[in-house]
């Protein structure tokens, strides 16, 4: 097990800094006596180069898409272009501030307002926010959305209706908003089953939410028959666009009937997301839903950018400033650096590769929606459970081969479910790779299940105990107030 850094805690560093001119004490008496600390900070005091060590040695311990295939690509993350990372650092954006005034920040005003034509032409939509901070931050804001245009509307609308297997923050998002879930089925095409929403659409129906392609990787076929159905009935459709990587300069959710959408600029185009952050979800609407977007919007009179006044419909403001602005400049240089036909090589590329897959690893695994794939697919790990092995198992068993574990147990309407999107920019060699590991883990749970079983071996910390770890985590260390020889009273650390 790794020392932390306050156990590396030592007085016997070196430093190559010159020492002071001033004493310590000369220049504590430059500071107001309020704001003097009574103990040093119990801060770990390490030399320099222990200090690179410990961290540079703590980052190879985790995975990353620098180092490792990601198997559920974008969701959790796919490559983005490094030059990326170098535009968005710029001292242009980086040390502008959103306090400043409009005429001070044109360039980056004009950047957001054209991201939104962007987004609204890739879409098919007719405007767009960029200030939801994630994909549930989008689901959040298009069902204030919705909620706010029935009201204006005089309809009292009480129920959202969801595939079941659609992503869970959706009926999160819905219940938040004060709306009863109600589930709509899948066929055994794994489609949206239209006789089952047939029979659950009402008057009280506020929307549908929908993800398409759905997140067995499906394109619902059905989409104009099931967007003519519920605005009859005086819904709106939502497009959960978490991830557009199929679609790309191929179809639009606008074109489909949707009114509502939100994107992940953090999945389908260029923004990296591991650990939670930072993500962005914009969302668009039709014509009609345009006034209750979040305020204010960022309009275009002549020449010049600005914000708008008043917004007397709005759903209000929903985020600080802009939204995030370095992860919306990093997809707007992959946008403008792409164009179109390069956006449409992006998806042709995602569904290429996965279908790929797809093809090749079906003789190992069940997969239960068969037919071709979009940029994804589910794979059922049922047949390897006969053996005593389970999906879980077989996420495990590929860290040890250094591929990141796939998604697994979603959607919940496959059994030992194991979600695999390859992404457009693994090569086949990568891909063929991930095949004979598969193959290889197979033939153990062939022949030694038990390897399988006990996996991961090969990783820092092994199989755990994951309820216990969420529930009573072991927190290491505890803080106690410690007189050093020669030095005042210092907090230092006590590792139990
Ligand atoms: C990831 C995802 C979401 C949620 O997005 P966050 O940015 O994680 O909040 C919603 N729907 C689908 C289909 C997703 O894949």
């Amino acid at each position: 097990m790794s020392k932390l850094i306050f156990e590396k805690h030592s007085l016997n560093h070196a430093s190559w800094l010159p020492a002071l001119k001033k004493s310590e004490e000369e220049l504590l008496r430059k500071i107001p006596g309020r704001f003097v600390r009574g103990a040093a900070p119990g801060l770990p005091e390490v030399s320099e180069l222990d200090v690179v060590r410990h961290f540079t040695n703590l980052s190879q311990k985790n995975f990353c898409v620098d180092a490792n295939f990601y198997p559920l690509g974008s969701c959790t993350m796919k490559y983005n272009p490094k030059a990326l990372d170098a535009i968005a650092s710029s001292t242009s954006f980086s040390q502008i501030h959103p306090y400043q005034d409009e005429d001070e920040i044109q360039g980056a005003l004009k950047i957001l307002y054209e991201m939104q034509l962007y987004l609204s032409e890739i879409t098919g939509m007719d405007e767009f926010t960029l200030q939801p901070a994630a994909g549930a931050h989008g689901e959040f804001c298009g069902l204030l959305i919705t909620s706010a245009c029935h009201k204006l509307n005089g309809n009292k609308k009480t129920k959202v209706l969801i595939p079941d297997s659609a992503h869970g923050t959706n009926p999160a998002s819905a219940a938040l908003c004060g709306y009863e879930v109600v589930q709509v089925a899948t066929n055994p095409k794994g489609l949206v089953d239209v006789e089952d929403l047939k029979k659950k659409l009402s008057d009280d129906v506020a929307c549908l939410m929908m993800t398409n392609p759905n997140t067995l990787g499906l394109f619902e076929q059905d989409i104009l028959e099931i967007a003519r159905l519920v605005h009859k009935a005086g819904g709106l459709l939502y497009y959960d666009g978490a991830n557009m990587n199929a679609l790309l300069g191929i179809s639009r959710p606008g074109d489909m009937g949707f009114d509502i959408v939100h994107l992940n600029l953090h999945k389908t185009f260029a923004v990296p997301h591991g650990s939670g952050g930072p993500g962005s979800g914009p969302v668009g609407v039709k014509k009609d839903l345009i006034r209750f977007l979040p305020a204010p919007r960022i309009l275009k009179e002549e020449d010049k950018y600005l914000f708008e006044k008043t917004a007397p419909h709005s759903i209000g403001k929903l985020r600080s400033f802009f939204g995030n602005f370095g992860a919306i400049i990093r997809s707007y240089a992959y946008i403008k650096a792409l164009g179109r036909e390069g956006l449409r090589g992006v998806s042709e590329n995602a569904i290429l590769n996965a279908n790929y897959l797809k093809a090749r690893l079906k003789d190992i695994f069940e997969v239960p929606y068969g037919g071709t794939c979009m940029h994804e697919f589910v794979m059922s790990a049922k047949a390897q459970k006969k053996r005593g092995v389970r999906a879980l198992d077989i996420a495990k068993r590929l860290l040890d081969f250094r591929v990141y574990a796939p998604t697994i147990y979603f959607p919940l309407v496959v059994e030992e479910a194991l979600m695999v999107e390859p992404t457009e920019t693994e090569s086949k060699e990568t891909l063929d790779e991930f095949v004979t590991i598969l193959l290889e883990i197979n033939r153990e749970i062939h022949e030694n299940p038990q390897t399988v079983l006990d996996a991961p071996h090969t990783t820092p910390v092994g199989r755990i105990d994951e309820v216990t770890a969420a529930r009573r985590p072991n927190l290491r260390y505890k803080r106690e107030l410690k007189q050093e020889a020669g030095n005042k009273k210092q907090e230092v650390v006590i590792v139990k």
